[in-house]
């Protein structure tokens, strides 16, 4: 058994390659093989939110505080609240993040296929994150 202590390890800002707007990762971590989970809790301010991006084995993402707002390739953009539960099937292009008026926080669930659990693509305009 290992516990990793709240707080034990630095805030981390997202990175402006990856991310639109401010956007800060707590408590990050992936298990060894032969498991392959890892997860984060993320906080975006408001109008801020991930690039465009998909997952090779999918993720989960559950909302913990405020408002925000996730998009699918070819779906509407949907609010989701502290409480909800969003699942992305692998290879699903997409974004998440907060409203433009209001902050969110998620913790995102995901598993690593050959050690990448996320494959960037392009920013979020502002036209597709206002809707
Ligand atoms: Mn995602």
């Amino acid at each position: 058994m290992q516990i990793q202590r709240n707080a034990s390890i630095p805030s981390a800002k997202g990175p402006e390659e990856h991310f639109t707007g401010s956007v800060r990762m707590d408590m990050r971590f992936s298990r060894p093989a032969p498991a392959r989970v890892g997860a984060v809790i993320v906080t975006f301010e408001p109008g801020a939110r991930t690039a465009w991006h998909t997952h090779p084995l999918g993720q989960t993402l559950i909302v913990t505080a405020g408002l925000g707002w996730a998009q699918r390739e070819g779906g509407p953009r949907e609010e989701i609240r502290p409480g909800d539960i969003v699942w992305f099937e692998p290879g699903e292009k997409h974004w998440h993040g907060a409203t433009d008026q209001t902050a969110m926080t998620h913790i995102a669930i995901s598993e690593a296929e050959d050690g990448t659990s996320v494959n960037w693509l392009e920013k979020v305009e502002d036209g597709d994150y206002l809707g």
